[in-house]
Order: structure tokens, then sequence, then C-alpha cells
């Protein structure tokens, strides 16, 4: 581990070099409807590259788990597979966005690796940003503080006059080629963690209690079906609350082929447990079953996922506070903070 300094003015030249190198990927402006919102895009221009977002639509596990993959092409009986890792280097990931990233690499890599997931992630650098501006409904600040963000090859921290740039992994560290950079003095060190503390401090919203009494009492209220049909009323099932979810990993396979009946694939898109059709099964002959077919059964699954059952797996809740969820619920009912807060306590 290394810590640097990069003057402000040097900064466009590192990522220049950087763009000419390697493919990046960073936070860029999309405006629409006089909105302005961010995305993770393909930087060509390092004026474009925006660290002073406050989050983006969708969270940068797309990139090695994008929304629709195909996992294997068919011509015949030749079979080629989707995995063509790219280097590339992800730039500006949000600290909670990077707990996420590691939850994620976890939950692929145990039991039956994913190398459809595994081998993009391998490929790359990621380099963490420090949150410069705190979106409206984030409470990472309150939700598993007992977990750091890990995985990263570097931490980025925009300090007076320039950046701090703490190398963590050989990787990041040869990203240090590219610029002019100085070793950061204890001073801007210092600086850089009083950043860190004052993002925190910023995030308006708060989960009250424990990782763990918030899982004792989440688990506790699973036979309360009248909470859940409350919290679910509103519910449309649209399933936008897993979608744009870091920590959501659910998948759909289908093969399909085309007219020529020789030629197809094996393609992946996410799946929502929040969606009418996600539970339901066949029993063959025609029949059906659907094992979470009321909303209030679907709504709550989400809930013990985030918040009770990958806790001994992830080691705190599987939810990192990033605010998606809130304000991607046309019914503004998917905050974990309303809905856990205001669970009674076992
Ligand atoms: S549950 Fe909501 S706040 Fe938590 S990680 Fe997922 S999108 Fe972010
Ligand atoms: S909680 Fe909100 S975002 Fe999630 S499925 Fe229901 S209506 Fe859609």
């Amino acid at each position: 581990m290394s810590f640097h300094f990069i003057k402000d003015q040097d900064f466009p030249a590192f990522l220049s070099g950087l763009i000419k190198a390697r493919t990046v990927v960073g936070p860029v402006a999309k405006t629409s409807r006089q909105q302005e919102k961010f995305v993770f895009a393909r930087l060509t221009d390092p004026a474009a590259l925006r660290l002073d977002y406050d989050v983006t639509i969708l969270p940068p596990k797309k990139e090695f788990f994008p929304p629709k993959q195909n996992l294997l092409l068919f011509d015949g009986p030749r079979v080629t597979p989707g995995i063509e890792p790219e280097e590339k280097v992800l730039f500006g990931v949000h600290p909670y966005d990077m707990k996420a990233l590691d939850m994620t690499d976890a939950l692929f890599r145990e039991k039956n690796e994913d190398r459809n997931y595994t081998a993009h992630r391998e490929a790359a650098t990621v380099v963490v940003s420090s949150v410069q501006k705190v979106s409206p409904r984030a409470f990472w600040a309150s939700i598993g503080t007992e977990v750091k963000p890990k995985g990263h090859d570097a931490w980025l921290t925009k300090v007076a006059g320039g950046c701090v740039y703490e190398a963590v992994t050989a990787k990041g560290e040869a990203l240090l080629q590219h610029g002019k950079f100085a070793a950061a003095s204890e001073e801007q060190k210092k600086a850089a963690r009083r950043a860190d503390e004052e993002a925190a401090r910023q995030c308006p919203e708060k989960l009250q209690g424990t990782s763990a009494s918030n899982a004792k009492k989440v688990r506790a209220a699973f036979s309360r079906e009248e909470l859940w049909t409350k919290f679910a009323q509103d519910c449309f099932s649209c399933g936008s609350c897993n979608t744009v979810c870091p920590t959501c990993y659910c998948f759909d396979v289908q093969d399909w082929w085309h007219v020529d009946q020789n030629t197809g694939g094996r393609t992946r898109t996410w799946d929502s447990c929040l969606t009418e059709d996600f539970a339901k099964i066949s029993l063959g002959a025609g029949a059906q079953e659907n094992f979470r077919e009321e909303r209030a059964e679907r709504f709550r699954h989400r809930f013990m996922r985030k918040a009770a059952y990958l806790n001994e797996k992830l080691g705190g809740p599987a939810c990192v506070g990033c605010g998606r969820c809130s304000a991607a619920c046309t019914a503004d009912i998917a905050d974990p903070t309303a809905v856990i807060n205001s669970i009674p306590e076992a």
C-alpha cells in the first residue's frame, strides 16, 4: 500500500494517458427531462468523467455481470463460449458500491465458481473514489459499518489542490505510470480521511440499530403477515428495486435458436424476485406452482435477503445503503430504512 498525490492541473493528463493505454469506464452525466443523472460508461474524453456524481442509475456490477449476457453461441456442433474478458479500468466506484462488488465476488465464487462473472472481474482494475456529493436517499453511513470496502486496487480522494491516490495492489500501482504523482504528505492523507468522514456525516437517511439486531427483528417478523401486507399494499411488482440494486444477483437463463434450427445460443438476463413470475415453476403436464404468489410474500422475501439471510455468509447485511431502490420505486415503499426502522424490535 502506498500513498500518492496528484495536483488538480495534472489530473486531466493522467486520465488522458490512461484512456490511451486502456479501456476506462467511469461515471458520466446523462441528462433527461432537465434532470442530471449518472451512468457508468466507457470514457473517450477525460472531461466527461464526473467524480462529483451522487449515485449512478445502475451499479458498476453491470461491467462484469451485464443485464444481458451470452453464455455461449452455437453453430451446429460448434460452440463458442461467451467469456471474452476485456482488461479495463473501472474508475470512480463509490465505497458503498465497492462493498457490493466484493459481496458479488464472494457470491459468484462460492461453491461452483461462475467464470462468466469472475473472468471479467479479474481482468479489471478498480479505482474507488470517495463520495464528493451524497445522494438524496443514501444511508450507507449507517448500514453494515462492520464490513469495510475491499477488493479494490486503488482509492482516490479529492482534497484541496488535488487528489490523494492510495495504491492498494500491484494493479493499482501500475496506473501511476500514466500520471505525474508525488508521495502524499501526512497532512494530505489526514485531509483524505477527513473528506470521507465529512461525506458520511451528510448521509440524509439513517438505519437504526445494528446489523445483528436488525437481522434478528426482521427474521422474527417473518410470520407477521399483516405487517408485510401493509408494507406491500402499493407494490406494482415491477422489480425496479431489484434491477437497480448493487447486491442483487439473480438471473434467468434461456436457450434460443434461429429459424434455421442450427444456430443460436444461451443467454442470461437479470431477474427480479419482486416480479410475479419469479417463483413460478412447472409441475409438468401443463401444471404450475408459484411459491411466492402474493406480493406481500415477495416483498418480505426481499427484506429477508437484504437484512437477514445472507448476513452470515457476507459478514453483514446484503444492502450497502446506496438508496437506489428508494429512488427507483414509483410507490416509494422500497426504502430499507423506512421498512426496517418501522418493524418492532423482536
Ligand atoms: S437494497 Fe436498496 S439501498 Fe440496499 S443496496 Fe440494494 S438498492 Fe441499495
Ligand atoms: S417495492 Fe416498489 S420498485 Fe419494488 S417491485 Fe414494488 S413497486 Fe416496484
